[in-house]
């Protein structure tokens, strides 16, 4: 009979690696700082994004997700998906991933890491509200990512 090699931490890590991470692109891994500009990637990592990404890896799918990734026709020459310069800058900065979402819509994942993410907590009042008192203060950050 042969002998199982695997031990039940190990089982667990590939399971856990299972659950995927969705996390955005542009303001939180590529720093964004001056928006989106002429569509380029021009910026350097969130500091702290690479060193993160490496630990989360170890135990979770990373998806990266972003309207970047896919083609956009309604554009026209300009909407070209970028997931190939995506590739280039995430391997350029050491930066580890499973997977980047390349079709429109969202990813299948546990949990969501965006930089204009709002938590939905199952009060309508409340979150109206909030949404209201972020859009009279213009967001909180500038971009369309
Ligand atoms: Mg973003």
């Amino acid at each position: 009979m042969k002998e199982d090699t695997h031990t039940e931490a190990e089982i667990g890590q590939t399971r856990r690696k299972r659950e995927a991470i969705g996390i955005d692109f542009d303001g939180v891994i590529h720093a964004y700082s001056q928006g989106w500009c002429t569509g380029v990637i021009y910026d350097i990592p969130v500091a702290g994004a690479q060193e993160a990404l490496t630990l989360l890896s170890r135990r979770f799918r990373i998806v990266i997700y972003s309207a970047r990734s896919y083609d956009h026709p309604e554009k026209g020459q300009h909407g070209k998906g970028q997931k190939e310069d995506m590739e280039l800058w995430l391997s350029r900065y050491s930066i580890p991933y499973d997977e980047i979402h390349t079709a429109p819509g969202k990813p299948d994942c546990e949990v969501f890491i965006d930089d204009k993410g709002y938590r939905f907590e199952g009060d309508w009042v409340k979150t109206r509200k909030d949404i209201e008192r972020l859009s009279s203060r213009k967001w909180a950050t500038g971009g369309d990512s």
